[in-house]
């Protein structure tokens, strides 16, 4: 294809930088001066390297494509050398540009995006998707239209519509939601005419392990988290995601991958289907999963079986080992059931990176403290320590149940306080926390992630 030809659909995936200008009023990080330009440039090629691609952009390209949309993608169009590439493609100008705001949640990082669109094709239509967009109305404003949750169908339809002439306020099921143009994506895989192989040819790192999916949606229900497709959860065929990873190693190479479902293991029958199904293909891949310890409670041969089929690696939701604190949190597990689900990953050799939240209701320092002494006598590979951020959906639970979750109160996400601390005290003590954790071990095993600085965003 000529460089020259029109363009049906962009698709643009970028990041927040992680260093942000020293001296800047603001909170922006998009704009970064020579230093922060600089450890930020050489942050996105690491990730370049090392971080597997991103699965919104090839699953985006891969629908566009069957609906017979002629589709281009950049990632990072600002990189030094990209950014002619980048501009090249706007050149031909697109009906559409798709940004994915998975990663990014500084309203100014999106701006940067789409003020070169429209400063080159002013008529593209900005479709925005994706975390930071669901999460700010100022993101969504950047845009012509926000497409919510999973947007592969809901995106090739647009496009299909734009190519008829339709202007986006009239596509079928737009609509003017608090004054942005919206449509509804799937929560699952609702309203997809089939679910398909992701476009690789559209993948965004060097990296040699893929990310997967075999389901959409949680099954669980648990009171902090805000994510829209929890309480309902829909598997892909075992057999399908055998032959996906098949087709990635034949197409590609790839023997790695990274299940990025919410929780793999939430149905374990479905696991070890899924074990088995791996294991007859042939494939010797290496995998990796979300998981929750419950799990392994339940199937004493889930660890073993997943093994067995390649799994070297589990990030475990644990969240908390306090019966009152995961009661509060209804995750359906007391601390024997962590412990036992926990102790059998352990001994199935199965590297473990836990997951641990600080200062939900009823923590004190006495909990962290508790929480801490857990971790360092465990072989964890890995451990996150997050602060608390309250949903939404958490505040209004707790002005439901005041006493139950200890007064909290406040706004959402950083913005809170109950009866023992308030976000700024549940971060100091989660940093305490890490330095504790790590002074017990041979190597840097905890870490707080960059977001739990107050900050920085989401807010
Ligand atoms: S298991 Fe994870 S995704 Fe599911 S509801 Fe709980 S926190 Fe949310």
């Amino acid at each position: 294809m000529s460089e020259n030809t029109e363009l049906d659909l962009l698709l643009v995936d970028d990041e927040d930088g992680l260093f942000r200008a020293a001296d800047t009023a603001s909170k922006s990080d998009a704009i970064p001066d020579a230093d922060s330009g600089t450890l930020n440039m050489l942050v996105c090629a690491a990730r370049w390297a090392l971080e597997p691609p991103k699965l919104a952009v090839p699953l985006l390209s891969a629908q566009a494509k069957a609906a017979g949309h002629s589709v281009e993608s950049i990632y990072r169009p600002f990189l030094p050398w990209k950014k002619n590439k980048f501009r090249q493609l706007l050149g031909r100008r697109p009906l559409a540009a798709g940004i994915t705001t998975v990663a990014m949640f500084d309203p100014a990082s999106v701006e940067r995006i789409t003020a070169e669109i429209r400063r080159i094709s002013p008529r593209t239509v900005v479709v925005l998707g994706g975390h930071g967009a669901e999460n700010s109305p100022e993101i969504r404003a950047l845009g012509d239209l926000y497409i919510s949750m999973h947007g592969e169908g809901a995106l090739a339809d647009v496009v299909t519509a734009l190519k008829a002439g339709v202007p986006p306020a009239r596509v079928p099921g737009v609509t003017a939601a608090g004054g942005a143009l919206t449509l509804h994506g799937s929560l699952r895989y609702e309203g997809l005419r089939r679910v398909l192989y992701p476009d690789w040819g559209a993948a965004s790192s060097a990296c040699r392990r893929y990310p997967l999916e075999a389901s959409r949606g949680c099954r669980f229900n648990c009171a902090f988290c805000g994510f829209p497709g929890k309480a309902g959860q829909t598997f892909r065929p075992p057999g399908e995601i055998a032959g996906e990873m098949l087709h990635a190693r034949k197409q590609r190479g790839i023997r790695r991958f990274e299940f990025v479902d919410s929780s793999l293991t939430s149905d374990p029958g479905f696991v070890l289907a899924l074990c088995s199904a791996i294991r007859r293909s042939g494939l010797r891949a290496d995998w990796k999963c979300f998981a929750r310890p419950d799990a392994f409670d339940r199937s004493p041969e889930l660890a073993s079986e997943m093994a067995a089929a390649g799994c070297s690696r589990v990030f475990m939701g644990i969240e908390s080992i306090h019966d009152k604190i995961l009661a509060g949190m209804r995750r359906g597990m007391d601390r024997a059931a962590v412990e036992r689900g926990l102790g059998r990953v352990f001994k199935a050799g199965i590297k473990v990176h836990g997951n641990f939240i600080i200062g939900f209701p009823g923590e004190t320092e006495a909990t962290v403290r508790e929480t801490a002494d857990f971790i360092s006598r465990r072989p964890f590979s890995s451990v996150y320590l997050c602060t608390f951020g309250m949903s939404e959906e958490m505040r209004l639970l707790a002005a439901r149940e005041p006493a139950r979750y200890a007064h909290l109160a406040g706004r959402p996400i950083k913005g809170w306080r109950h009866d023992g601390m308030d976000y700024s005290g549940a971060y100091k003590l989660t940093l305490w926390a890490v330095r504790k954790i790590n002074m017990s071990k041979l190597w840097l095993t905890a870490a707080s992630p960059a977001t739990n600085d107050p900050a920085r965003p989401p807010f």
